[in-house]
């Protein structure tokens, strides 16, 4: 520090230098915006914020943050869950993705599209279908959300049941490391196993291996049929037994949406005509495809299966506009929810889709162990539940950690996984050795040590402190 400056105003100075002060901003009021995601994460103000609005932004910060030792961490539409998006101390540059935000070509012979990390999901699910084409991948955020921040995450959503997460339609990913460096791994053709499939490793990667600056994404043809029924349970452990007997059955809606008791009154108090009246439970379920009778008749048999395991409503959307209404109010359940409560933690677990039936008596055994309320909802056909934990005061927190703990427990039992769709991050960092061996754990700080040795980009995400290399240099 001989020149009285740290790293971080160093880096902040040479970048503001070369990229100009409208893209380099170090005023607390423009840090202070990125101090939070939509985690329960502890709030930590960055040093400053690049907004890149081209890849040579990207790798011009790269570069000279490595150059000066200063850490970086990517940035799209800050909605993750895990605290990902998040800085974990204040000399750090956050890498602000959303100004990259072009659609570069639409390739409708190939059914691929070219874009920039900070184009909204929601935008190219428009774009998509005004072309007759479809990208499945839809978190519920979709309005917020980002495509770079949706690899990042390997989003999934909904529609995962049937089409699969961002994964199955990640094709090529250019990214830039630590460094400035720029690879492009992936291939745009459909198959191709040219050397490791870096691009796959990239999915999901949680912003700590590259910042990507340019997606290749595929698309698939736009089903023109949908319809969605609402069947509504005595209790959430009924709809689970629905969800177990449709996947036994082999039926493949493109959406099993579970909603238990408590987030069902939530749905109802934004806009009571959405769920059937009497319902305590509901699964929404979306039948698609590209013939109206084939539909029509796969949605019969999934009314069959509710019926059978005792649904005591089926209703039909009967028109775009219902369907759109309940969609509407589902988005926004998470932050409905929110509104009930000083603290909320969504957890993001998954289960094999027999056992959720088992996951769900497990929630209600712990939730009434600690006196704590834990409403469910999720990607139910996935076995994949978000529990939510609520509480109000600071005293509640020993109970809500036990509660949380003994979630992660009965969903490793039951052979699951810490998470579907939301990620590490910083809130599960503890938790992953629960799941993972110590070789695997290792084998991965060395993949993260070869992408990034100095472990500048988004520390202490992953993996926790103390043995991860990403706390190195930092
Ligand atoms: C109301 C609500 C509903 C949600 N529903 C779903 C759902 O149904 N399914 C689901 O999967 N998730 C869901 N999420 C979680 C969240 O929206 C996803 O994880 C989403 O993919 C995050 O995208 P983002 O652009 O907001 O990323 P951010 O939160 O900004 O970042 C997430 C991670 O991606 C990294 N990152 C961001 N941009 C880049 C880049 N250009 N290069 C490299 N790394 C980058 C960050 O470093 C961070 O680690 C929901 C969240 C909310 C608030």
């Amino acid at each position: 520090m001989a020149d009285g400056m740290s790293p971080s105003q160093r880096a902040l100075l040479r970048l503001g230098r070369s990229l100009g002060d409208s893209t380099v901003r170090t005023d607390p009021s423009s840090c202070e915006t990125f101090a939070r995601d939509e985690s329960e994460t502890e709030p930590v103000t960055p040093a400053g914020v690049v907004h890149a609005s081209t890849a040579e932004h990207v790798r011009q910060t790269l570069a000279v943050c490595h150059d000066e030792g200063v850490c970086v961490v990517p940035r799209g539409g800050a909605t993750g869950r895990t605290g990902g998006a998040t800085v974990i101390r204040p000399d750090t540059v956050v890498l602000d993705t959303t100004p990259l935000a072009a659609v570069k070509h639409l390739d409708r012979a190939n059914q691929t599209v070219v874009v920039e990390p900070g184009v909204r999901t929601a935008s190219l699910h428009a774009l998509a279908e005004s072309e007759g084409l479809f990208f499945p991948p839809d978190p519920l955020s979709a309005e917020w959300s980002c495509l770079g921040g949706n690899v990042a995450e390997n989003a999934g959503g909904p529609r995962a049941f049937k089409y699969g997460v961002t994964r199955e339609y990640t094709r090529v990913i250019e990214a830039a490391l630590m460094g400035g460096e720029t690879v492009r791994a992936g291939h745009r053709t459909s198959k191709g196993v040219a050397g490791y499939d870096v691009a796959s490793l990239l999915v999901g990667s949680e912003g700590t291996l590259a910042v990507f600056t340019e997606l290749t994404l595929r698309l698939v043809a736009l089903p023109p049929e949908v319809r969605t029924l609402v069947a509504g349970f005595a209790d959430a452990r009924d709809a689970g037994r629905a969800v177990a007997s449709l996947v036994a059955r082999g039926l493949t809606p493109r959406c099993v949406e579970l909603v238990d008791e408590v987030c069902c009154d939530v749905m109802r108090a934004h806009d009571a005509t959405v769920l059937p009246a009497g319902a305590r439970a509901v699964l929404v379920i979306e039948c698609d495809g590209h013939h109206p009778a084939a539909v029509d008749a796969e949605l019969d048999r999934v009314a069959d299966v509710c019926d059978a395991v005792g649904a005591r409503h089926l209703e039909r959307a009967r028109t775009r506009d219902e369907r759109e209404a309940l969609w509407r109010v589902r988005r926004v359940m998470s932050r409905s929810l929110r509104a009930t409560a000083a603290h909320k933690l969504s957890e993001d677990v998954v289960v094999p889709r027999s056992e959720v039936p088992a996951l769900l008596d497990a929630v209600r055994v712990i939730a009434a162990r600690e006196s704590i309320v834990m409403p469910t909802y999720g990607h139910a056909g996935d076995g994949n539940l978000h529990v939510n934990v609520l509480w109000n005061t600071p005293d509640e927190r020993p109970r809500v950690d036990r509660a949380i703990e003994a979630l992660f427990r009965a969903t490793l039992d039951l052979g699951g996984t810490l998470s579907g769709e939301h990620g590490i991050g910083v809130l599960k960092a503890p938790y992953l050795p629960w799941e993972q061996s110590p070789a695997l754990l290792d084998l991965q700080q060395r993949i993260k040590a070869a992408f990034d040795p100095r472990g500048l980009l988004n520390p202490g995400k992953v993996f926790t402190p103390g043995g991860a290399p990403s706390h190195r240099g930092c």
